[in-house]
């Protein structure tokens, strides 16, 4: 969609925005250039060649809520790795617990003191009681969904339309008009017919979740609280307790993707709004740059997968990794979750994620924009549209690729990362008021540019 008018306009103020990135990079473009041979498109890998810009940026080196590139250039940092490194980057305990670890050897497919330290910090939390430890939110996701097809016998995921869960097949679906399910568009090698895996249901609709349900072949809703992957979608008042009614009365396993909306506090929109899912996925932050991914089960949901599979064939089928709850991403969750991502870290981040909304908001405000911006807890992020948006669909339909990417691009120019392919912004414990009015600068400068007569 164009939610901006004037693409001419747009076009000229990309062109200026690339024309100062190209001056201001060349130690980076000269890395790219190396890397075009030995990488496909130059990069490690492939979402990478998306930036704006006609190459990435390169990082020298990043403290907290700041990082260098290679030519000297310094930006504070919003994107946090898109939430890897919403602890700040190299936050001192955490460094100094993989040091000390990795000294003393990273991974024995054994268990270490660290690994019970951790999983307790995630109970006390997260309020459930049981946890296993993976090395991505993906794979956590993954091996959930194995497990709710395992206990109940069912074929079929539940997702949202416009979801994001990481990497897993089966939510690479959308609604068509007609509310069947389909393939996203330009889905890479897709497996089989999602219909066979997967039904979509919109973002705080009930009634759709009841229908799906009601056929008896759904094995698990996997769902964020929040859909936090296609701009910020919030759950509208009853949603989330009319879901996990409707979870337990078609013993659908609720899985809570908690990955991006543990934003909201120390255990996530579930410990937030009191919920009660079954299951609770992590990854990304809570290792504080290290990868580690996690989930949580209900006592009840771990006794049922307990008694339904058998020691001897407990490696078999899609649950596990030879790298899962190794020594060094244990030192590292235990470090980062007592030490850095404490509650009173939340407390800050919150208040710093309110004035950001707030300085957005008045930019929105002076230019008259139909914009909106919206925030959970420390994160927050603007959309093209008037409103808040109630379902993935409507938040798809506000999006604007080309102004997206001048945005970005312009940003990037003026010091300021912002997570790539959204208007996203996160705020890290490392990160303070000056940061913020950065952010302000830029966006004001770069709506003016826009709207200025
Ligand atoms: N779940 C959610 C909600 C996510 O946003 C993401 C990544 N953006 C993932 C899972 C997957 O995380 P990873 O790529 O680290 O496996």
């Amino acid at each position: 969609m164009q939610a901006y008018g004037d693409r001419e306009r747009l076009d000229n103020l990309f062109r200026e925005e690339n024309n100062r990135y190209i001056l201001t990079h060349p130690a980076s473009r000269e890395n790219h250039e190396k890397a075009l041979g030995p990488m496909v498109e130059g990069v490690p890998m492939i979402w990478m060649s998306k930036w704006p810009g006609p190459y990435p940026v390169y990082v020298e080196h990043a403290k907290g809520a700041h990082f260098t590139d290679v030519d000297g250039n310094m930006y504070t940092d919003f994107c946090l790795g898109d939430t890897g490194a919403m602890c700040g980057h190299a936050p001192d305990p955490t460094v100094k617990a993989v040091q000390n670890q990795i000294a003393k050897g990273s991974t024995f497919m054994l268990p270490t003191e660290d690994a019970i330290a951790s999983a307790s910090l995630l109970a006390e939390r997260f309020g459930l009681p049981k946890w296993q430890f993976t090395l991505s939110a993906t794979d956590a996701n993954r091996h959930m969904l194995r497990y709710s097809r395992h206990v109940t016998g069912r074929s079929k995921i539940a997702i949202h339309d416009y979801c994001y869960h990481g990497t897993v097949d089966e939510t690479f679906a959308v609604m068509d008009d007609a509310g069947n399910t389909v393939p996203r568009r330009d889905n890479v090698g897709k497996p089989i017919d999602l219909k066979e895996t997967t039904v979509v249901i919109p973002f705080n609709d009930l009634e759709a979740a009841e229908r799906a349900f009601a056929t008896g072949e759904v094995a698990a809703m996997l769902m964020e609280p929040a859909l936090t992957n296609i701009g910020i979608v919030l759950p509208q008042p009853g949603y989330l307790e009319g879901m996990q009614e409707l979870c337990l009365k078609y013993d659908v396993i609720w899985i809570l993707d908690e990955t991006h909306t543990i934003s909201a506090g120390p255990g996530g929109m579930t410990r937030k709004y009191n919920l009660q899912p079954d299951a609770v996925v992590l990854g990304k932050t809570i290792g504080g740059g290290v990868p580690v991914g996690a989930f949580g089960l209900t006592q009840e949901l771990a006794m049922r997968i307990a008694t339904s599979t058998n020691l001897e064939s407990i490696d078999i089928g899609g649950v596990g990794g030879t790298l899962a709850g190794n020594a060094l991403s244990m030192a590292a969750v235990r470090a980062t979750l007592s030490e850095v991502l404490t509650p009173k870290a939340f407390e800050r981040m919150e208040k710093l994620a309110e004035l950001w909304v707030a300085n957005v908001q008045q930019v929105i405000d002076e230019f008259e924009l139909p914009w909106q911006v919206s925030r959970i807890g420390c994160r927050g992020e603007y959309s093209f549209r008037a409103t808040a948006p109630i379902t993935g669909r409507e938040a798809a339909d506000a999006d604007d690729f080309e102004l997206q990417q001048y945005l970005q691009l312009h940003a990037i120019n003026r010091g300021i990362l912002m997570t790539p392919f959204h208007n996203m912004a996160l705020m890290s414990p490392a990160t303070d008021e000056e940061d913020v009015a950065h952010h302000h600068a830029h966006f004001r400068e770069a709506v003016e540019a826009l709207y200025r007569d």
